[in-house]
């Protein structure tokens, strides 16, 4: 996994992945346009940059420095991304959080990482960097992105090591959509490849319209009104949904996988600005703050139930009594 979890870029994963191994310390800028993953890709260079076992495809991901990352709980990774209240990061969050930090020493890891979503910081921000960028600690680095460099100040760009992401191949694209929708059909994922101008993020929105909208709604329906029905209720709607979508069992699984990612999301950040299903954000929301009984480790659990199910499925059990026995679980930790 690691870098390899990422489709295309292959020279640059393999160049950043040299890169965390041999510590390097400085700013680098991925620039490419919205949409294209340059997120993905510095995030898992941030988690590379952490980890001590980092091999030629970065990060080992089982070591504690790892876990930290995944769980967004290390000290030694600075996130700036899209504000959730204003257009642009606010300068003094930059000073206090970046420029002061940035001046001292990583508390687990060997090296201190800063990862800045350049698309919004304005000209007193970037300018409020400068310092920073040019002489940085030997044990910090920062990853910059940017969807269009003519807004980055030209003495920033000469005080980073600017990596542009490759255009990805039509395989490469077709690749990325079948894994986020992997309900749709071969014509549709062909023309949303087609239609994305070659950036997969506009790919998989093309491809999300097009796939399995009306079943993550009905999945969601039942999934909401879980803490007040009874579980015979739930069966009974599920067995519905599972009758009209049959052959597609793991796609109902999935539907429920990312039900559950998103309550928690809106748990954990009730302001994100992007939810995996967006059409039922409003609906996702009122459950979240109409049931407070629910937490992220009950969401857990019933993510730990359902991929049981998979499990099941992988190996032919009995397909009635592991739906029905997942449904329980969930149902027993999200009733009221
Ligand atoms: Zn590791």
């Amino acid at each position: 996994m690691a870098f390899s979890s990422i489709t295309g870029q292959k020279q640059i994963k393999m160049r950043l992945a040299a890169e965390a191994r041999r510590r390097g310390s400085g700013a680098y800028m991925l620039s490419g346009p919205a949409g294209s993953g340059k997120r993905l890709i510095a995030e898992e260079f941030a988690k590379a940059l952490m980890c001590p076992d980092a091999g030629s495809d970065g990060a080992c991901g089982v070591c504690s420095n790892c876990k930290y990352f995944d769980n967004f709980t290390t000290p030694d990774v600075t996130r700036v991304y899209e504000p959730s209240d204003t257009k642009n990061v606010k300068v003094d969050f930059i000073k206090d959080h970046v420029v002061a930090e940035s001046y001292l020493k990583p508390q687990f890891a060997r090296t201190k990482t800063f990862i800045i979503d350049f698309d919004y910081l304005g000209v007193e921000s970037q300018n409020a960097l400068l310092k920073s960028l040019e002489e940085p600690r030997k044990d910090v680095v920062f990853i910059l992105t940017s969807s269009n460099t003519d807004q980055v100040l030209d003495t920033v760009m000469s005080r980073v090591t600017e990596i542009k992401l490759d255009p990805y191949s039509e395989e490469e694209l077709e690749e990325i959509v079948k894994a986020n929708c992997p309900d749709l059909d071969e014509a549709k994922i062909k023309s949303a490849v087609y239609n994305s101008g070659r950036i997969p993020g506009k790919a998989i929105s093309l491809a999300m319209e097009d796939s399995g909208v009306s079943l993550r709604h009905e999945i969601n329906s039942i999934m909401i009104a879980m803490p007040t029905s009874s579980y015979i209720d739930v069966l009974e709607d599920f067995v519905d949904v599972l009758t009209s979508f049959k052959d597609d069992s793991k796609i109902v699984a999935s539907a429920i996988l990312l039900f559950l990612d998103d309550a928690a999301r809106l748990i954990n950040y009730p302001d994100c600005r992007k939810i995996n299903n967006e059409l039922d954000r409003e609906a996702i929301e009122t459950f979240v703050a109409s049931n407070k009984h629910i937490s992220t480790l009950k969401l857990g659990r019933c993510t730990e139930a359902v991929n049981t199910f998979l499990r099941a499925l992988e190996v032919n059990s009995n397909f009635d009594s592991s739906a029905s026995a997942m449904l329980l679980r969930i149902h027993e930790e999200l009733k009221k």
